[in-house]
């Protein structure tokens, strides 16, 4: 008898596949549009200045003194204020219960385990298609996965019918996960109005909405722009669940700071979520490693430091959008019968450009260019030195 003898190779996630696939290859030009990271017109990983300041403020302070608990309880305010508004009723009457994740994947995660907790016969609704790793963290909590329709390939736009359709379909309290802006991977967002239909039939069917707000900022430019469809189904009177991740738009990749928060109908209710998280978060990690969420702490709750955190999103977010336009402009130079007008329509740092398994793999094989199986591209791996060459691909591959 050999205990681990039933233990096969696990199946590789699309995403750690292009990462191998990259590095394996020793062409000195090769690039990288599978990754989601954000890197600036050079290619390189960009360390925001607001980041430095905090980090320069952070080493004066004696970190042996800090309370994790005190650090702790500032962060997801500081956290619910940026997701809600700084003078949003929940934040004034304190009706939410927040916890501390690892990043944006920990909070989806702490989440699932609230979830398994109080819903234990509950599934969850994931987009189609959404971020690979949704479906790992789901399963892995022991959370059955369903699918709701949200892409149209045709029209390379949202299905808003047939995402209607599902929500409505959907036995009545269901869980779904919504990404609130720059969905992940296509890039294609419900507009204002739709938002608002979205939240009504949610109510109709006292459906749970999850929000996964990875790039608040990166869509727009405008943070509250990219909240606002938190902010129309907090205003329709549900209790959001949100998960917040720091990586993107702080550039803080590997400090895994993020945030789980549950909007709650009143004081006694928020207490109790926030016990119950507590204990989840003590189960699964005790306290959290503290230098990320003072870094980001810090620059949340500092004006100055804030103000220029701002301008720096917006910078990365402007650059994406400059990104865009030049790659769908330098296609349409190449064949202007082409149709590319969905890379600018598109938003964040996404975009699935509509090409087949076989062309992304032809783009590999003859170009060196590197996504996911699925087309998706990161716009944040475009710079004005490589656009020329990544349209010049595209074009061949898809003529
Ligand atoms: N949700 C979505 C939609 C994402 O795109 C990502 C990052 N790719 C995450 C969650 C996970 O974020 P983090 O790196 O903060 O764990």
């Amino acid at each position: 008898f050999q205990w681990w003898d039933h233990v096969r190779i696990a199946e590789k996630d699309p995403i750690v596949r292009v990462k191998e696939a990259f590095r394996a290859d020793p062409f000195p030009n090769k690039i990288n549009l599978g990754v989601g990271t954000y890197r600036d017109d050079e290619g390189k990983p960009f360390v925001l200045q607001s980041v430095r300041d905090a980090e320069a403020k952070i080493k004066e302070c004696k970190f042996e003194e800090l309370s994790s608990s005190a650090v702790s309880s500032k962060f997801v305010l500081e956290s619910v204020k940026l997701a809600y508004g700084n003078d949003s009723h929940v934040v004034r009457e304190g009706l939410f219960a927040g916890v501390p994740a690892l990043s944006g994947t920990g909070a989806c995660r702490l989440f699932a385990e609230l979830q398994r907790n109080f819903y234990p016969d509950s599934q969850i609704y994931l987009p189609n298609p959404t971020w690979s790793n949704h479906h790992n963290i789901w399963r892995q909590a022991g959370i059955p996965v369903k699918m709701f329709r949200y892409y149209n390939a045709d029209t390379k736009g949202l299905d808003f019918s047939a995402l209607m359709d599902d929500v409505k379909n959907a036995p009545d309290g269901s869980f779904f996960l919504l990404h609130p802006c720059a969905h992940n991977p296509t890039g294609v967002d419900p507009t204002e109005e739709q938002w608002r239909e979205i939240s009504y039939e949610f109510k109709e069917k006292n459906h749970f909405p999850f929000f996964d707000m990875s790039y608040q900022g990166l869509a727009s430019g405008d943070q509250n722009k990219d909240a606002q469809a938190l902010q129309i189904f907090f205003e329709d009177g549900h209790l959001v669940g949100c998960a917040q991740s720091f990586a993107k738009i702080m550039s803080l990749y590997g400090h895994k700071v993020g945030c789980l928060s549950v909007l709650c109908a009143d004081k006694e209710q928020s207490a109790a979520m926030k016990s119950q998280l507590e204990m989840i978060s003590l189960a699964m990690h005790s306290n959290l490693p503290m230098h990320g969420l003072l870094l980001v702490t810090m620059i949340l709750h500092d004006p100055d430091m804030k103000a220029l955190w701002r301008k720096e999103l917006k910078d990365m977010a402007n650059r994406i959008q400059a990104m865009r336009s030049t790659l769908r402009q330098s296609l349409e130079n190449l064949d202007c019968s082409l149709n590319w007008e969905h890379i600018t329509k598109q938003v964040g740092m996404f975009s699935l450009l509509g090409l087949s398994p076989d062309q992304v793999k032809q783009l590999e094989k003859d170009f060196h260019i590197y996504m996911t199986p699925d087309g998706r591209i990161s716009m944040a791996g475009v710079t004005k030195s490589n656009v020329e060459y990544v349209a010049n691909a595209i074009y061949q591959v898809s003529t």
